[in-house]
């Protein structure tokens, strides 16, 4: 494995006190509907089982598989790795996603799913790097804006590594 140098970057706390606000911020929006949360595999299922928890709502659970990171660059191309088990058409979609970067991830999967017609699409990215934005990608709910350094842990990796960090960290040594 990289031994790669990785400074503290948000903390474990500062983390669960975010996820637990937007929870708290979606279940009010939502009211007592019916949601399909979608985890965006696989950066975000970390985030997405912390947050699920913290959404008082009845939520059915649906994956969505995309790679689009070569290393520690965005290719910007989105390969789908695994599409949704079922339709959304006619549902309330919240869409999970772990960090945007230049944001062709975000826009491609939103309109792959508003092509699929569902009530409502709301989005939420734990992360979001403003700096690196390519295309303009609006979302709901945003947990933390940082700034354009590749960053590893809670569901984030460096070459498949790294996503078991209770913690997010930025990589200080790239080879
Ligand atoms: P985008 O299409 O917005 O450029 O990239 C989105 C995807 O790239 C994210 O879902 C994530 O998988 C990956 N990504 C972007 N920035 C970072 C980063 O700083 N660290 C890690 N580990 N992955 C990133």
């Amino acid at each position: 494995m990289t031994q790669l140098q990785i400074k503290p970057y948000i903390t474990e706390e500062q983390l669960q006190k975010k996820v637990s606000e937007i929870g708290a911020a979606i279940t009010k929006k939502f009211k007592g509907e019916q949601v399909v949360a979608v985890c965006v595999l696989k950066g975000s299922f970390v985030f997405y089982s912390d947050l699920i928890r913290e959404i008082n709502a009845d939520i059915t659970c649906e994956f969505f598989g995309v790679s689009s990171y070569h290393g520690n660059t965005s290719s910007g191309e989105v390969k789908v790795t695994l599409d949704l088990a079922h339709p959304v058409e006619g549902k309330h979609i919240l869409l999970v996603e772990d960090i945007v970067d230049t944001g062709i991830t975000m826009n491609y999967l939103k309109n792959s799913i508003l092509s699929r017609k569902p009530a409502s699409l709301t989005t939420v990215a734990l992360l979001e790097k403003p700096e690196a934005l390519k295309v303009p990608c609006k979302l709901d709910y945003v947990g933390f804006q940082i700034t354009n350094e590749f960053v590893v842990g809670y569901g984030l990796d460096y070459q498949g590594y790294y996503r078991n960090l209770p913690f997010i960290g930025q990589v200080q040594n790239f080879q």
